[in-house]
């Protein structure tokens, strides 16, 4: 059964009596998350996913809330972390310059956070089946003013690690990032994108072909193992990590720290997986009630952290954020026949390409001995490119075939004199095809001009006072989401959490001015992005799918 807008200020999803998945809908909004998702490598069993199995921290679902955020993570575990932090636990103090009450300073009456996960585990979207890149796009980011907020994000995270001691127990390792160009075409589309680039930002990236010979001028292609590439674009700010342990970790903390009150389970932080949200519904008073399958909750405000799952509640979002399936997989690293080692890769990577299919996969390694290869993209393979899919709960065969024969022994091998990537491997070659210890899907988010929106989401998608979203990475939360999901908190609250002058950048906020002018000029928008070729591997699918939904 499809979903539909029952009446105005009502977003109702319709009932699923024997399964709360509907299926594919050809109306383009999302469906709620798979009760089954792929097995991804970051979700493997351990004593953390063993203590959140199906996790609540009361055992019967509160009335009430003072916040309810929908998801559990990157975007809603930051959020929750900044207004309870930043408060002090129970109640957000609401001095709103935006929406009913603007001027006023308030306490909201109910008291603390009700995060409400769909799934058994939190952190099992997105979050929890990514590559495990924190890369911001400097060059290749859509203003200047967002290569800042990535970088920004970035710079948080690390320090967030650091200060906290995590670095070591969710695997964050700082690191250069190497974006590979495989044609012309595109090398050349690369290095005039570096060479707009504001002063500040050019001294960010390194832009390295085939002239670079010595090691004196710095890392030449054979150094980065890219030797059969026409060039590369080395950022000097990126990370891997395991996205879905950094996640935990804040949402232990906070559990810690804000244990939920006695009795009524409304104060502090209250998390319930298992717990899908099934509408929404706004009243008279400016509350919510948000409707789940264990009954329904009043809340003063709800933020909505669901990213490619967001047109699921806010129908009217369907052209504006697109569902897109992403495929992993997991890979031994092949041993040299030889001395038996394993390549070690001192660099993450992308791979980019407009030659018979478009490349655009992104390759990180796991630590050694195991050492395993986190590859990921290749949606060229998948039927439609898997645009319009929230389900991941299946892999495609063909774009696993694809992950598990393209990589090696590019750039694996220890001389780093491998051959091209162009060269794709004939289906079943045993020397190429590398085996899976894991192959998995997730949903992305995708933007209809690329960038998120963050902000209180006006009556026209569907929202009204004190109800707000923070989604649309396009497959690229990392460097995004946590500062994102500050910026939402600093509007909730109506005052900054630092003084550190961040500002969400104007193309990022959420705005009726910025939803009509995408609606308006989104053809032309995709079009220049299609021209473009470093956006040409992720894209031009997402053209036709807005195109037809418009
Ligand atoms: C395969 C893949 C690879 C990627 N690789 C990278 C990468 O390497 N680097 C990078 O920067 N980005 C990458 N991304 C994108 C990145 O993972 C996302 O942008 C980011 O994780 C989004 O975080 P989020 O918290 O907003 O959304 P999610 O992590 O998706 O969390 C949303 C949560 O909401 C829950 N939910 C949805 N609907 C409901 C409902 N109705 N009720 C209750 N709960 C609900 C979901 O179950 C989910 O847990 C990748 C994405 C995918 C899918």
């Amino acid at each position: 059964m499809d979903f539909e807008i029952l009446q105005t200020g009502i977003i109702l999803c319709s009932l699923h009596s024997s399964n709360i998945n509907p299926g594919p809908s050809s109306s383009g909004q999302a469906g709620l998350p798979s009760t089954n998702p792929s097995a991804s490598y970051w979700l493997q069993p351990s004593d953390v996913s063993q203590k959140f199995g199906d996790y609540r921290s009361t055992p019967d679902l509160p009335q009430s809330a003072d916040t309810v955020i929908v998801g559990s993570g990157i975007t809603g575990a930051f959020a929750a972390w900044f207004l309870l932090e930043q408060t002090g636990g129970a109640k957000v103090v609401v001095r709103s310059g935006v929406g009913a009450g603007a001027g006023k300073e308030e306490n909201s009456n109910g008291g603390g956070i009700l995060m409400l996960e769909a799934r058994r585990q939190p952190c099992s979207g997105a979050t929890g089946r990514n590559g495990g890149h924190c890369q911001p796009f400097v060059y290749s980011a859509s203003t200047p003013s967002i290569a800042e907020f990535e970088l920004a994000t970035y710079q948080f995270l690390k320090a967030f690690v650091e200060e906290h001691g995590i670095a070591g127990a969710v695997d964050w390792r700082t690191l250069k990032t190497v974006h590979a160009y495989l044609t012309e075409e595109v090398w050349e589309g690369a290095k005039a994108l570096v060479e707009k680039l504001p002063e500040g930002l050019r001294g960010q990236v390194d832009l390295v072909d085939e002239t670079r010979k010595g090691k004196e001028g710095g890392e030449t292609l054979r150094d980065l193992r890219v030797p059969g590439a026409k060039g590369a674009v080395v950022q000097k700010h990126a990370a891997s990590l395991w996205p879905w342990k950094l996640v935990t970790w804040v949402l232990e903390r906070l559990l810690e720290r804000f244990p939920v009150g006695k009795g009524t389970g409304e104060e502090g932080f209250n998390l319930q997986t298992n717990t899908p949200v099934l509408g929404l519904e706004k009243l008279g008073d400016g509350k919510w009630t948000v409707i789940t399958n264990r009954g329904n909750i009043k809340a003063n405000r709800v933020l909505l952290a669901m990213n490619g799952y967001t047109s699921n509640l806010l129908p009217e979002m369907k052209d504006l954020i697109v569902p897109v399936r992403s495929q992993v997989a997991s890979l031994r690293p092949p041993k040299d026949a030889a001395s038996g080692k394993v390549a070690e890769l001192d660099y993450s990577y992308a791979f980019v390409s407009e030659e018979q299919f478009p490349r655009d996969e992104y390759l990180m390694q796991r630590p050694l001995p195991g050492g395993e290869l986190i590859y990921g993209g290749a949606r060229s393979h998948a039927e439609n490119k898997a645009v319009g899919v929230w389900q991941d709960d299946e892999v495609e065969r063909g774009v696993a075939t694809y992950l598990r024969q393209n990589l090696a022994p590019y750039p694996l091998d220890l001389d780093k004199t491998g051959s091209t990537p162009t060269d794709t491997p004939k289906e079943g070659n045993e020397t190429t095809e590398l085996e899976a210890t894991h192959q998995w899907t997730g949903i992305m988010g995708f933007s209809r001009d690329s960038n998120p929106w963050v902000g209180r989401v006006p009556e026209s998608l569907g929202g009204g006072e004190n109800l707000y979203m923070c989604a649309g990475y396009t497959g690229h939360g990392m460097p995004q989401a946590a500062l994102a999901a500050r910026m939402i908190a600093e509007e909730i609250t109506g005052k900054p959490f630092a003084d550190d002058g961040l500002k969400l950048p104007r193309e990022m906020a959420l705005t009726e001015e910025r939803v009509r002018w995408v609606r308006e000029n989104t053809k032309t928008l995709l079009k220049e992005q299609h021209q473009a070729p470093e956006w040409s591997a992720t894209m031009p699918e997402l053209l036709t799918a807005t195109e037809r939904r418009a």
